[in-house]
């Protein structure tokens, strides 16, 4: 193993790593906690990146049903990945790239690779110790890129599962190689049952154990509950589980995920973690920044409400709003910059594909329709989209939300009949909607996994458009993830039926935009890729800023 790129020099110190691992159960927010301790470690002047690895043999997050596994968030470079990956750009206001994801498909892809190439110079590749060790590469690597003083580490999964083991193996060998550098944080669940009434480390005691028995063992344990964490229980957790009392955090269900930081800050979170890397500080903590937008997120008095039509939202008798993280997230920095409660309501467009339910859409401020895939839900969506700007209700449109949208347009203004998008019925006489020339050619190899247009690219705005005037800009950078797009050979038909096309690629073949004039409408914006995956809490985005705004004014 290469000492090299870690080894503190006199002018530069070591990296430090914070692998960050779950115990107990799923879904207590190990991201949220992985993002909210970079978070408050940026806070202390430190360069700092986050990474995700997730279990699965899927290469990327891409070909995943998002009913199954949440968004898909898109880097800025186009890898699909976990929607954990926003949470870290939202908590760090930074981009984060595509080194800084990983899956045992990925890992195992690359392994395969170079035993392939002949890199491992004919000896036996095994799964120990060359999948750990390609893990560690990246790691390395990922700090390397970002120039990091800390790299966060969050291990999908749940210490126990067979499936994060090799993870466990790579920790293992990392705090082997460098025991200073390398910190182990578990996050665990401290369960209240209502017939005891009392919180309970038992089950935060035998997770400890088994992470033991993988040979890791934790600094710090962030102990998630319903409720804080006493200081008995505290030192309950201290003892039986070999960690100092200070180590032991207290991290209480809260109104909101952005306080989480600043509760962390409540037990010295950053110090202690300081403290166990032997790390300096740059400067004590400063969340200026951060409490000012936790402060205005709850200023509101006024409410706007807008209603999101989704077709991932059904999942047996659960709601699931993870499909549209990204979307409601950015939905509320915008509100919360215009001083306003945001009021979401998750609609089912299967539900809307009855028209006489369209009449409940009059309850919202603002109507808008995501991203999204295939034939489900289309026809409530088309109605939606229909209703909204016949009522004048504001529309944001999102990738399928804006395809949709064009397409609406052009059955109903222009009256074409049997007009569809090459996605649902390839055989309809008006495809308004085409798939990309380059995408034909992959969909016919069946190349589908990363095969979309994906990552950031630029677009040239019509000044004096809506979207320009947004933006404040003529140019702008925004991420992609598609196949379709404005078939080229509808869009003068379009313009001469009074769509307006404010935003292209800049050689101009690619609508980016579409709109309505505000003359006409107060707001019906389409916009062909995902603004929601750059919006950040403390840099909402001026799009849905200018829908948010456009959906009160027209209340
Ligand atoms: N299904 C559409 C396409 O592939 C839209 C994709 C999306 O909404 N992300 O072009």
């Amino acid at each position: 193993m290469k000492k090299t790129a870690t080894k503190a020099t006199a002018k530069q110190p070591a990296t430090k790593y914070i692998f960050v691992v779950g115990g107990v159960m799923s879904g207590v927010g190990k991201g949220i906690t992985s993002s909210s301790i970079a978070c408050v470690l940026q806070a202390r002047g430190l360069k700092v990146t986050a990474m995700k690895i997730d279990p699965y043999i899927n290469v990327d997050a891409g070909t995943m049903n998002p009913t199954e596994h949440g968004e898909v968030f898109v880097l800025k470079d186009g890898l699909e990945t976990d929607q954990d990956m926003g949470n870290y750009e939202r908590f760090l206001n930074a981009d984060m790239p595509s080194i800084n994801y990983m899956t045992t498909g990925s890992v195992y892809q690359s392994v395969i690779e170079k035993e392939r190439n002949l890199e491992y110079g004919g000896r036996n590749v095994e799964v120990v110790p060359d999948i750990p060790l390609e893990v560690i590469r990246r790691i390395k690597q990922a700090a390397h890129v970002a120039a990091a003083d800390v790299v966060l580490i969050e291990v999908g999964g749940t210490v126990g599962e067979y499936q994060n083991v090799l993870f466990l193996e790579a920790i293992r060998m990392m705090k082997t190689e460098q025991p200073e550098n390398v910190a182990v944080v578990m996050v665990s669940y401290l369960p209240v049952p209502t017939a005891i009434g009392e919180m309970k480390t038992k089950p935060t005691q035998t997770a400890v154990r088994m992470l033991n028995s993988a040979g890791v063992f934790a600094d710090m344990i962030i102990c998630r509950s319903s409720v804080p964490v006493d200081q008995k229980r505290k030192e309950k957790v201290a003892t039986f589980c070999n960690v100092r009392v200070e180590n032991v955090i207290s991290s209480p269900d809260l109104q909101s995920i952005y306080d989480i930081p600043l509760n962390y800050e409540e037990d010295n979170l950053s110090s202690q973690l300081l403290t166990i890397l032997c790390l300096k500080s740059k400067k004590p903590t400063d969340l200026k920044a951060w409490k000012q937008f936790v402060k205005q997120s709850k200023n509101g008095v006024d409410t706007v409400k807008i209603a999101v039509v989704g077709k991932y939202f059904n999942s047996g008798d659960f709601v699931l709003s993870d499909v549209y993280i990204s979307v409601l997230e950015a939905i509320k920095f915008s509100a919360y910059k215009l001083n306003l409660k945001p009021e979401i309501t998750y609609l089912s467009s299967q539900d809307l594909a009855d028209r006489k339910q369209l009449k409940k859409l009059n309850a919202f401020d603002g109507i808008l329709v995501p991203g999204g895939f295939g034939t489900t839900g289309i026809e409530g969506k088309l109605n939606v989209i229909e209703y909204a700007r016949k009522q004048e209700i504001p529309y944001f449109g999102i990738c399928y939300g804006m395809q949709l949208m064009v397409l609406e347009f052009a059955k109903h203004v222009l009256r074409l009949k049997n007009a569809s998008t090459e996605e649902i019925d390839p055989t309809a006489s008006h495809l308004v909607i085409g798939i990309m020339p380059e995408q034909r050619e992959k969909i016919a190899k069946r190349e589908m996994g990363g095969s979309m247009r994906l990552g950031q690219y630029p677009a040239k705005l019509k000044s004096g458009s809506v979207a320009a005037k947004a933006y404040k800009a003529t140019e702008v950078l925004e991420r992609h993830r598609h196949r379709y797009e404005v078939n080229p050979d509808y869009i003068e038909r379009l313009k001469a039926a009074g769509l307006r096309f404010s935003g292209a690629s800049p050689d101009g073949t690619l609508m980016e935009i579409a709109e309505l004039p505000v003359e006409e409408h107060p707001f019906f914006v389409g916009v062909q890729f995902h603004p929601e995956l750059q919006a950040r809490p403390l840099a909402p985005h001026p799009l849905f800023t200018a829908f948010i705004k456009a959906a009160y004014e027209s209340k």
